[in-house]
């Protein structure tokens, strides 16, 4: 598959052999159509990021097709393989007592997707973490999706039903304002 890689400060190469991503059973492949770029990208590519060791793949607010879903996956209701989503960018446990409130924003163990351990979309297959946020992005077009997915501060972006899921656990949320988004990292 084609991704672009950032191999240095300031430098991005794109390879057209890439070998795809694994499925974990829990987790999901993505067909990215389109992916945001937001300032944390662009801090990463100006100033590096000890979570980006290069080779390493940005790209953090995808929208896509499921092409594969393992065979463990937890989808949120309403989305099912083949549909188009779009995933969140934080990742929150489900289990600490904040995402169980519903703040999954405030999440004691959240993560960065794109990051370290998880490489990010700036590529054609990209790896869905079970502990993924997805939200349907049906009845969107992939770049109004990542458009949501990158200004997910928006009341539009609020009303959007999410799902967190980990292995013991699933949750199905109205996404906090910045359950979606970076900025809050
Ligand atoms: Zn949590
Ligand atoms: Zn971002």
């Amino acid at each position: 598959m084609r991704a672009a890689f950032m191999t240095d400060l300031d430098a991005i190469e794109v390879r057209d052999d890439v070998g795809e991503p694994e499925l974990d059973p829990a987790g999901a492949l993505l067909r990215v159509e389109a992916c945001g770029i937001c300032g944390t990208d662009a801090r990463t590519f100006f100033n590096g990021d000890p979570k980006a060791p290069a080779p390493w793949l940005l790209g953090h607010e995808p929208v896509g097709v499921l092409e594969h879903v393992g065979t463990h996956a937890d989808l949120p209701p309403g989305v099912s393989p083949g549909d188009r989503v779009f995933l969140g960018s934080i990742l929150t446990c489900g289990e600490c007592r904040w995402c169980l409130e519903g703040f999954q924003n405030l999440c004691e163990h959240h993560l960065l997707y794109g990051y370290d351990p998880y490489p990010g979309a700036y590529a054609e297959l990209a790896a869905v973490p079970p502990i993924a946020t997805i939200a349907s992005g049906r009845g969107r077009s992939s770049s109004r999706s990542s458009s949501v997915a990158t200004a997910a501060r928006t009341a539009a972006s609020a009303s959007v039903e999410i799902a967190s899921s980990s292995p013991n656990r699933s949750l199905i949320r109205t996404a906090p304002t910045s359950t979606l988004n970076c900025s809050s990292t």
